[in-house]
């Protein structure tokens, strides 16, 4: 669901809108909005990428509006799309086949019966598919952080005030001040005209 108001521009008029949040992909040294709805269909489309090998990538990031409280600057804050659990890494496959087949010789050779065969097999089904990924994941989501931290945004770029606070927090009406960058002008003289949803 993406959300936002539209505004106008007090300046020339032009009509503009400000998002409470968005995805982007980090490209070529620049972020590239990503389209919503359909962020994972234009992902494969442009980039040839899924959403999770984006984020695997670290390049998947989240956009959160923040408005100032002080000035009414817009701004927005930047932090990294984190993967769901990944699927188990070659790696870990390799071990945990390797640890399979040896229990099994292991029961095999001591004539050991085969519902414990059948034991076996369901309790490393449940390890395979759930606790690796899930394990495999903490640590991706940490090296991640660790590797692309991004730095939190605590005051306002414009007047350094600390009250700041997220867009859809604020019950914003028509005709309320935005220092939205116009598109057409460049003024961030703007009022809130209506809101959306889609
Ligand atoms: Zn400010
Ligand atoms: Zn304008």
């Amino acid at each position: 669901m993406s959300a936002g108001y539209n505004t106008k521009c007090r300046s020339c008029g032009q009509d503009s809108f400000v998002i409470w949040d968005y995805l982007s992909l980090r490209h070529k040294g620049k972020d590239i909005p990503l389209p919503h709805p359909g962020e994972s269909h234009h992902l494969e489309e442009k980039f040839s990428l899924t959403e999770n090998e984006a984020a695997l990538a670290g390049r998947l990031h989240r956009n959160d509006c923040w408005v100032c409280g002080s000035c009414k600057e817009v701004f927005y804050k930047q932090s990294l799309s984190l993967p769901d659990d990944p699927p188990p890494s070659k790696n870990s496959t390799r071990v945990l086949v390797v640890l399979w087949v040896l229990v099994l010789a292991f029961l095999f050779f001591k004539g050991i019966h085969t519902l414990w065969i059948m034991v076996v097999g369901i309790v490393s089904g449940v390890i395979f598919t759930l606790v690796v990924p899930s394990i495999e994941g903490r640590r991706i989501r940490k090296r991640l952080i660790a590797q692309y931290s991004i730095s939190d945004i605590t005051t306002c770029p414009k007047c350094e005030s600390g009250q700041i606070s997220r867009l859809p927090e604020l019950a914003l009406n028509d005709g309320d001040e935005i220092a939205n960058p116009c598109p057409h002008c460049e003024s961030r003289d703007s009022v809130i005209t209506g809101s959306f949803m889609s």
